[in-house]
């Protein structure tokens, strides 16, 4: 299980939420078989997504981030609850690339920095919430940043970071999120800039076996922090048979009738793979509907 640490500071000038996503990023890496580079660039997105997912306020709330930026490894998605449960794809998941020049897994070479990060917010309204910022760097937690930063107006400081080992499962995964409240002022951010200064990577914090309250302290070492809440995410997929039949009807009734000729119609679930068999009395009864 995911562990995921929120707090704020006694001061009230900001809080911060740290968490250990290792579980579900190697859920993620076993769904999706993806390879080394396109395992932290998921991972990562995944743990952003479910930092981002804990801080809607209604229960049926959802949010979504995708990350578009022209690189081999397509489109990068994730969807998570107001809990931080959390389910992502990435489209081309079989991308390798050298490490970058600080022997790094190259996470922007292989999103691409030449698109978009778009935050879209579903809070049961008509119409969805949706933000949208250039790229800085595809390296995921610096455009979650510059969203706050462009879209929000809302200082954020965040690191994400995926390790993997030599056979491909996940070392370690996980991340943190520090944002400014209104009630900060410059000195307090002098201080928070202070604090992340020589911070190590989130990566070698988890690996040592910090927990995220740990981290939350270690990264605000200035600040007097009290935990507000802790969370055990997952990753987790919500399809159903009904929600593919759904979908489907929105293909309109004549790719249904033609789709009625094939001797079955197979539905993957991008975010899970489950497979939907449909027969072509299925698919001629959704047509009609
Ligand atoms: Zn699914």
């Amino acid at each position: 299980m995911a562990h995921s640490v929120r707090c704020i500071s006694k001061d009230g000038t900001l809080f911060v939420m740290a968490a250990d996503t290792t579980d579900i990023v190697e859920t993620a890496r076993r769904l999706h078989h993806t390879s080394k580079v396109c395992s932290a660039a998921l991972g990562r997105l995944l743990t952003g997504c479910s930092f981002m997912g804990q801080l809607l306020k209604g229960n049926d709330d959802t949010v979504t981030l995708r990350v578009k930026g022209g690189g081999e490894a397509g489109v990068v998605v994730a969807v998570a609850d107001s809990d931080g449960n959390v389910k992502g794809y990435i489209e081309n998941p079989n991308v390798e690339l050298p490490l970058n020049s600080k022997g790094k897994l190259d996470v922007g070479g292989a999103v691409g920095k030449d698109g978009y990060i778009t935050v879209m917010r579903d809070l049961g309204l008509k119409e969805p919430y949706i933000g949208q910022t250039p790229l800085v760097s595809g390296e995921i937690a610096e455009d979650i940043t510059a969203y706050y930063a462009m879209s929000e107006q809302t200082p954020t400081v965040c690191a994400l970071g995926v390790l993997v080992n030599p056979d491909l499962t996940i070392a370690v995964a996980g991340g943190f999120m520090v944002q400014l409240l209104p009630t900060a002022d410059s000195e307090a951010i002098d201080r928070v800039e202070k604090c992340i200064q020589d911070i190590p990577a989130v990566t070698t914090m988890l690996a040592e076996g910090l927990t995220p309250l740990d981290i939350c302290r270690k990264v605000l070492s200035e600040f007097e922090l009290e935990q507000l809440d802790e969370s055990f995410p997952e990753y987790r997929c919500d399809c159903s048979r009904d929600r593919v039949a759904r979908a489907l009807v929105t293909l309109g009734k004549e790719e249904l009738l033609s789709m009625a000729q094939d001797e079955f119609t197979e539905v993957n679930c991008h975010f899970c793979n489950k497979k939907y068999k449909f027969t072509p009395a299925e698919i001629k009864a959704l047509a009609k509907s």
